[in-house]
């Protein structure tokens, strides 16, 4: 499932090509769009058409596409969803759902085998943010709010990391590469990790984050960038589906649990469980 550092690579891919160009039309396969658009084509189409894309921004997981309107397209990958950009004659994608063609001869393709993405039309794009925590890369990640994020949660902190009212952008992948460089078991009560534990996890998750753009995103399975290519950080995971192999740091076999509802992967030694002080969460 795509996370920050991949929708990141895709905004960073696209924007240049998108911004300053109009759109010339709307195509959804219909069995899609009730599930993709939630509204009938005709209203995608009357609010997209003739509008012109003036920017490209990311929050989260979400793209979202800034109209000359004022209104936002906001496009979200979920499980297997792709946005690809493509010559209007090109081949159709494997799994091509719905494409917006730009004047001038472009389309961005959505292909999406298991059709959980979703376009949502705005009213402006600060709308976004309103379920949103804040995220690692950005300004309002402080270690106040992360604190605070924490604060007396029996939930493991796995659990609130992948809570994107808490935090947002991240996802199964880099939550257990987090929780490896901070040297956290993944199903520690939130509310129990120590101050220094708590800055050790701060700054490890802004790191994942960021080696996982710099390597343009992780294609374990469906993710591609908005060419089309594959990312280069799954080269790069030190546990994320890693178990059976040894640690990189202390040669111990990397374990694989299941942490509210999700595999997770870790270090038995470079991440201990420790004794809960409360119930086990
Ligand atoms: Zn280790």
């Amino acid at each position: 499932m795509p996370e920050l550092p991949e929708v990141e690579t895709i905004r960073r891919d696209l924007k240049p090509l998108v911004v300053g160009r109009r759109i010339a039309g709307v195509e959804v396969d219909p069995a899609t769009l009730p599930r993709l658009a939630a509204v009938p084509l005709e209203e995608l189409r009357s609010a997209l058409v003739g509008r012109e894309i003036t920017s490209l921004e990311r929050r989260g997981k979400h793209l979202v596409f800034e109209l000359d309107c004022g209104r936002a397209l906001v496009a979200h990958l979920r499980m297997t969803g792709r946005m690809v950009w493509r010559e209007s004659g090109a081949a159709t994608e494997p799994y091509e759902r719905g494409r917006i063609v730009l004047e001038g001869g472009n389309d961005l393709r959505w292909a999406d085998l298991r059709k959980f993405g979703t376009w949502r039309l705005v009213t402006n794009a600060q709308e976004v943010a309103a379920n949103l925590g804040p995220e690692p890369v950005g300004p309002d990640f402080t270690m106040a709010r992360f604190r605070a994020a924490l604060a007396g949660r029996r939930a493991p902190v796995k659990a609130v990391l992948l809570d994107q009212r808490r935090v947002s952008g991240l996802g199964n992948i880099y939550v257990d590469e987090a929780l490896h460089r901070a040297g956290i078991w993944p199903g520690q009560a939130a509310g129990e990790l120590g101050p220094a534990a708590t800055k050790r996890l701060f700054e490890a998750c802004r790191a994942v984050l960021e080696e996982g753009i710099a390597n343009r995103g992780t294609s374990f399975s469906d993710y591609v960038d908005g060419q089309g290519k594959e990312g280069k950080h799954q080269m790069y995971v030190k546990v994320f589906r890693r178990h059976g192999k040894p640690c990189y740091t202390c040669g111990t076999t990397i374990e694989r649990i299941v942490v509210t509802g999700r595999g997770t992967h870790f270090c038995p030694r470079c991440q201990p469980e420790r004794k809960s002080r409360g119930k086990r969460a």
